[in-house]
């Protein structure tokens, strides 16, 4: 029985870009910015946003393979993968992926690296193909119950519910002696509110959530220890 959960989130955590934005960069400059221009809510993207530029793509003739492509070219740094897969092996330590990218994106970019067995669950939007064409949805429907988090959550995921459900799921946060969460975004800084004293967060240093946690933590009586981190291989230490 594993003793320790990891939680990582995905862009800029996971791997060193932004998925979402990413694809369009490699494919369509045109298309990178009309994502720019419509999205809203700081640095995140809705999967509404994404979404709607995957239909502009996909107007504009681009094919599935394409797409494919550009995601297994993200870059993903060597000492990550060599940092989970050490972890993974010790086999004292639950993997969960908790993200605001969507299904496809993480699926191929995990199959790509052969990691598709890494995480005991990958959390974000669901996505699908009809032909060429990514529709991606949101994890919490628009026309369904909504969350009610306060701390600033996307309203399509509130990563905070998310570790919560699934931790009652799996035991309870009793189960695991540690729980370790990997993130840099605005939206990784519910979760660690949820989290408990002894519990780790690995934060990336000078992004939005280490600003949140500077301006916010005492406020929202953060409990976790808070520990920054640049690169990968500094993860992997
Ligand atoms: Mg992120």
């Amino acid at each position: 029985m594993p003793k320790n959960l990891i939680v990582f989130d995905f862009d800029w955590s996971f791997v060193d870009q932004d998925t979402d934005r990413w694809v369009f960069e490699v494919l369509s400059t045109k298309l990178r910015r009309a994502l720019q221009d419509r999205k809203s809510n700081g640095s995140q993207c809705t999967p509404d946003v994404v979404d709607q530029t995957m239909a502009d793509l996909f107007d504009a003739g681009f094919k599935k393979e394409q797409v494919l492509d550009a995601l297994r070219i993200l870059p993903f740094h060597p000492a990550m993968r060599r940092a989970v897969t050490a972890l993974k092996d010790r086999g004292e330590t639950d993997f969960l992926c908790l993200s605001n990218s969507n299904e496809v994106y993480i699926g191929t970019i995990l199959e790509h690296h052969n990691l598709t067995n890494l995480f005991a669950e990958v959390i974000t939007n669901p996505a699908h193909w009809a032909g060429d064409r990514l529709h991606i949805g949101r994890r919490l429907p628009a026309d369904g119950p909504q969350h009610t988090c306060k701390v600033g959550c996307l309203a399509n995921m509130c990563k905070g519910d998310e570790l919560d459900a699934w931790l009652a799921a799996h035991g309870g946060k009793d189960a695991y002696e540690k729980i370790v969460y990997v993130g840099d975004g605005g939206n990784d800084f519910c979760p660690l509110l949820r989290m408990r004293k002894g519990d780790v967060a690995c934060v990336r240093k000078n992004m939005e959530l280490h600003g949140r946690i500077k301006e916010e933590g005492e406020k929202e009586g953060i409990k976790v220890d808070v520990k920054l981190w640049d690169q990968a291989w500094v993860i992997d230490e």
